[in-house]
């Protein structure tokens, strides 16, 4: 994980403002709370108005996460509509039912399902009662006007993937007002993304994805087309709609880590109470705020003998954990290639050092570990694809630290 900041060009954020935030986004949602009724409009405009939009779009990456603590505690509705598993995942359901055969002859099994009802309906009243949830309240009546096992069950299958996060069935059923339907209208990505998405990613400056260190981005300016890396939302635009042109939300990464591995997947970890933080309580690490250059992500078993071969582990630190499986990066690090990658550092390393005489005088060479770690000239590791692969490898290898 590279750390990085975007430095953009003179006028841009004034741009983005005016002719973005202004212009558009804010005007999209005075429309919008122009056809609020005045109840809707009471909760509305404080997310809606000018000054939070404002505030959102150039919201500091340290304060994303209390942003989206703010919005969530104080709008349950958006919660509801767009990340419903965080109400329903509360509650316990009986799933189990959801296996049983109910072909006719299956008496049995069809009264047990038909006898959850009272209980399901109770469940779904709470979850409207203390979450304030519309989709509760609608599966709620629902289910009151089902009577056979099959559609009991239908319901509970329903029930299921909202509790699973996997979708969000109903959701455009049930009696949402129409600004919280709208909001990706109102923070208009798209727009975003044609208008600004290149200088964006520009301004960040980075040659290799963030996230997984080893892909290059590089964009690549033709006549006809420009290839440009994806820009990914770290809180997908799917469940927080309001940091939808959040500049801090941004980050240019390769295709593999936007599109593969971490898609639409939530990156939020609830903000608990600090008596409740466990050892196993860890969150994800945006590259915006934290960088890893600092930390050991790569663990080396080395070789025993000539017939075995070292092995490479990304075995990472608690704050890194997530990312490593969010990112899948020992599927990108603990291959073959590596292994050779390790090997071939560990030999020009083990010259190095018979001609200096020590580890210590092989690490002082400066133009040595330029060349180690292919850092060329311009000593910068955003441009080095998989740097911090060869740090730790060469800090395994000699035993030492490397004073960057
Ligand atoms: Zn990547």
């Amino acid at each position: 994980m590279i750390k990085f900041s975007y430095s953009y060009p003179d006028g841009f954020e004034d741009d983005f403002r005016s002719d973005f935030i202004v212009d558009i986004c804010q005007v999209k949602a005075r429309e919008e709370l122009d056809n609020c009724t005045a109840e809707e409009r009471v909760e509305a405009e404080t997310l809606l108005s000018d000054e939070s939009i404002h505030n959102l779009a150039f919201c500091n990456a340290t304060e994303l996460k209390q942003e989206i603590n703010r919005i969530f505690t104080g709008h349950p509705v958006i919660v509801d509509y767009y990340n419903p598993v965080m109400f329903f995942s509360k509650y316990n359901f009986r799933f189990d039912l959801l296996k049983l055969d109910l072909s006719r002859q299956n008496i049995e099994n069809r009264d047990r399902v038909t006898n959850y009802k009272d209980e399901l309906l109770e469940t779904l009243f709470r979850i409207k009662d203390e979450k304030s949830s519309l989709l509760a309240q609608y599966l709620h009546d629902e289910l009151k006007e089902l009577n056979t096992p099959v559609e009991i069950r239908d319901l509970l299958r329903a029930v299921q993937s909202l509790h699973q996060g996997k979708s969000k069935p109903f959701k455009d059923e049930a009696p949402y007002p129409s600004w919280v339907k709208n909001l990706s209208n109102i923070f208009d990505y798209e727009k975003c993304r044609s208008e600004y998405g290149l200088q964006i990613v520009k301004s960040s400056n980075l040659e290799v994805c963030p996230f997984c260190n080893n892909n290059p981005i590089i964009i690549a300016e033709g006549k006809r087309h420009i290839d440009k890396p994806d820009l990914d939302h770290f809180y997908p635009k799917s469940i927080y709609p309001f940091l939808a042109i959040t500049l801090s939300n941004f980050v240019p990464s390769c295709h593999r880590c936007n599109r593969t591995f971490k898609r639409d997947e939530d990156t939020y970890v609830e903000i608990i109470e600090p008596e409740l933080i466990t050892d196993t309580y860890s969150d994800y690490m945006h590259p915006l705020v934290e960088g890893t250059l600092k930390s050991t992500v790569f663990h080396f078993l080395p070789a025993t003998d000539r017939l075995t071969s070292p092995t490479v582990l990304v075995s990472g630190f608690d704050g890194f954990m997530k990312n490593i499986d969010l990112f899948e990066l020992k599927s990108v690090y603990e291959v073959d290639k590596f292994v050779r990658e390790y090997k071939s550092l560990k030999y020009i390393f083990d010259q190095k050092k018979g001609l200096e005489g020590s580890a210590q005088d092989a690490i002082d060479d400066e133009e040595f570990m330029a060349m180690a770690l292919k850092l060329g000239q311009a000593f910068n590791e955003k441009n080095v694809p998989n740097f911090k692969f060869n740090l730790d490898a060469i800090e395994s290898i000699s035993n030492l630290k490397v004073n960057l």
